[in-house]
């Protein structure tokens, strides 16, 4: 009953851009959480990505707390040493970061990596190299730098014009790539996998000799790890996996488990190009969400990351063997961000019959299943989810 008062009163106000589930949830801890009715769900999808340490952890509630009665904001007029500890934090065992702008979202951190893109060729004397090459059915975000790269048409209808100097290729096609790189290339931009156009992983040495083409180009290369960065594939950073730095990589979604924060990490060459008053942001570096982030990565480091990675390998295989009922033809991903590719049934309404058996997922497109567990998800709980989700397909009226 409640749920239903508090859909109608947000529909009532809220502006009608998302379609959101008639659930109002108010409450979670770990990876359960609960509706204004009392109705208890796993939950896989943590927020986007972005629970990554589940609902309400002890040691990030403590953080919050603890900040909280100290020190909030003080904008960038000053250090704050929350935030220097923080960008140690994140540079701990980069594979080329020495420098941290933040931010407060994804879209931000993106916008930041292509303005600097742009910044740092222009300070090497070549304004003219201001394109960015960006990949088919990216997702970097709404802000209008970071909406032109986005390679999907459908978010840009209504918004033209967009920011100009920005093409498309192939996600993975090497000669579209290396036919696009010139000499007014600025940036490539890509993601390790693209999360939002259905859990697609990069095919194998895509990233690689993507580095060694923007090398041999002059351009710079731009890893959009908003949603893959923060442990979601079992390490720091989906490119550790392949073992290729970038020059640039945004991060936010996972960074602070739920409190917003965006980062931009910068190799120290490029990161030296945002100079004083070219970039900024007011809330950049915050003290409360600094304070929690950095309690994030404590949790992660201290076992997390490599627990998950077993969990996420059950996950996988109970997932697979979905493949039984006829409607699964897949799984992708990596770690803790998996799509599972349905056949003769739609997405959406799986993932309202997997609500309906108290299991939270999303569907991308009418074909995929996104699952985002927090890192923390128990052996259990992976089995409970496959077992919910298996229940739902084969529930799913079949698709004419
Ligand atoms: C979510 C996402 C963004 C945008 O992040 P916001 O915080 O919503 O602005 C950008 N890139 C990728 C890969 C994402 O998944």
């Amino acid at each position: 009953m409640k749920n239903e008062q508090l859909v109608a009163r947000g529909k009532a106000v809220l502006t009608p851009n998302y379609k959101q589930a008639p659930l109002a949830l108010v409450r979670g801890a770990g990876s359960r959480v609960w509706d204004a009715d009392g109705g208890e769900y796993l939950d896989c999808i943590c927020g986007i990505a972005v629970n990554a340490l589940g609902h309400c952890h002890p040691a990030l509630v403590e953080a919050l707390e603890a900040q909280g009665r100290e020190l909030w904001h003080v904008s960038n007029l000053f250090f704050n040493p929350r935030a220097v500890e923080l960008a140690e934090a994140l540079l701990e065992g980069s594979l080329f970061a020495k420098r941290v702008f933040f931010c407060n979202s994804g879209a931000e951190a993106n916008e930041a990596m292509l303005k600097l893109a742009r910044k740092y060729q222009a300070d090497l004397g070549r304004p003219e190299r201001n394109e960015i090459v960006a990949c088919v059915n990216s997702f970097h975000g709404r802000t209008m730098f970071a909406l032109a790269c986005t390679g999907q048409p459908k978010y840009h209808h209504g918004f033209e014009p967009l920011v100009p100097g920005v093409r498309h290729v192939p996600y993975g096609d090497l000669a579209a790539l290396e036919q696009a790189l010139g000499p007014r290339t600025a940036a490539f931009i890509v993601e390790p996998i693209q999360g939002e156009a259905g859990v697609m992983p990069a095919p194998a040495g895509y990233l690689a000799a993507a580095r060694e083409l923007t090398r041999k180009a002059g351009a710079l290369l731009c890893f959009d790890e908003v949603q893959t960065g923060v442990g979601r594939t079992g390490r720091m950073w989906a490119h550790e996996w392949d073992g290729v730095a970038p020059d640039l990589l945004s991060a936010a979604k996972a960074l602070a488990n739920g409190f917003p924060m965006g980062a931009l990490l910068a190799s120290e060459e490029v990161g030296a190009h945002l100079t004083p008053g070219s970039h900024a942001s007011t809330f950049g570096g915050n003290a409360l969400g600094c304070a929690v982030a950095l309690a994030t990565l404590k949790v992660m480091r201290g076992g997390v990351l490599e627990a998950s990675r077993a969990v996420s390998a059950r996950l996988v295989e109970r997932l697979e063997a979905l493949r039984s009922t006829g409607r699964v033809a897949g799984v992708r991903g990596r770690g803790m961000l998996q799509g599972v590719l349905l056949q003769g049934v739609s997405a959406g309404e799986v993932v309202e019959g997997a609500r309906d058996r108290g299991l939270l997922v999303n569907a991308i497109g009418d074909a995929v299943i996104r699952f985002a567990p927090a890192l923390t998800l128990t052996a259990a709980e992976a089995d409970l989810a496959a077992e919910r989700l298996g229940a739902a397909i084969q529930a799913a009226p079949a698709r004419g």
